[in-house]
């Protein structure tokens, strides 16, 4: 059930409706390795981060069992750091900075002990770096899966095609799925993708849910309808901690297993948007998140009665 986690680890600035923060605890590679604690007992993280990463978020962490022996700290950089502000809606952000500093020349080192990964979770980054990490292992993980993001499709096409056809599994978001397979009908743009090379697509929808495409199939996870969403940032990734975690600990790749993945992957987002950061994500109860599973099972059951 061994786990690799590959991401960012960063500052972010974030500047919501409902108020803004300071450097905080950010980057995808935080988010999924946080998320993914919940299922497995140690994610092993691949990331780097500069001199000025305070020794606490690197306690904190720990705390949580992930494994930072393949975190780098670069003596002589600073941490990636991004800055976003969301409009009022919360659908739609602006990307206000983007930082890479020790990121921009980021070379994955792979611990011996990381070697036997049974899974891989490849974090937004580039296609380059993602298919580093793939080749770096002497071992083809069980599972490989991968999120990207726009950025990647204006600027690294050929790269990010070349990745692509090497994992099992890409979660991307609606837009990006558009953009990338040139199909405004998402089911049309899922099996563009899968023609590509990964066997399942995940399709997130933010506050509309997830679509799962994979054996000819697909599935709907509903996103939890909530009072007050305070902070979008890493809900996507902390999807893909939750999804990727949870196959991690069943050890059952059905498309059926897949199915309950991405409902705990929504259960994870859903806890990530109710506060600021990793804020939520910091002390949750087992309990508290099979209370959430429940709350999606309730939200979409019904009896019919097709003879009625
Ligand atoms: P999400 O809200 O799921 O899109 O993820 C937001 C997280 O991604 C933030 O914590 C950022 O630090 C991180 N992030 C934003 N842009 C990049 C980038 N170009 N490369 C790596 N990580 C990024």
């Amino acid at each position: 059930m061994s786990l690799l986690v590959v991401g960012s680890v960063a500052f972010d600035a974030i500047e919501t409706p409902f108020g803004k923060t300071d450097k905080i605890l950010g980057g995808a590679g935080t988010f999924i390795s946080l998320a993914s604690s919940y299922f497995v007992p140690s994610p092993k993280v691949v990331s780097v981060v500069g001199h000025d990463f305070p020794s606490e978020h690197m306690e904190l962490l720990r705390s949580h069992g992930i494994d930072l022996e393949g975190l780098q700290v670069k003596a002589e950089g600073k941490t990636f750091f991004w800055q976003g502000r969301y409009h009022n809606d919360m659908n739609s952000r602006d990307t206000v900075a983007t930082e890479l500093n020790v990121l921009a020349d980021f070379d994955p080192v792979l611990p011996e002990s990381y070697q036997d990964a049974e899974y891989l979770m490849l974090g937004n980054l580039s296609p380059v770096v993602q298919r580093q990490v793939i080749e770096r292992l002497r071992t083809r993980p069980r599972l490989i899966a991968m999120d990207t993001m726009n950025f990647w499709m204006d600027t690294q096409l050929d790269e990010l095609r070349r990745t692509l056809a090497m994992v099992d599994v890409l979660t991307i978001n609606d837009s990006e799925a558009r953009q990338l397979s040139g199909e405004y009908a998402l089911v049309k743009a899922a099996r563009k993708i899968q023609a590509m090379g990964p066997r399942f697509v995940i399709i997130k929808k933010g506050e509309h849910g997830a679509l799962l495409f994979g054996d000819r199939k697909i599935f709907h996870a509903p996103a939890l309808p909530l009072e007050d969403v305070f902070d979008p940032t890493g809900a996507g990734d902390t999807f893909a901690g939750g999804f990727i975690g949870y196959l991690a600990k069943t050890g059952d790749l059905s498309f059926e297993n897949f199915k309950n993945a991405i409902i705990l992957g929504s259960a994870m987002a859903s806890f990530c948007v109710e506060r600021f950061g990793t804020s939520r994500l910091q002390n949750l109860r087992q309990e508290e998140i099979y209370e959430r599973v429940q709350q999606f099972i309730d939200l979409v059951r019904f009896d019919y009665e097709s003879n009625a």
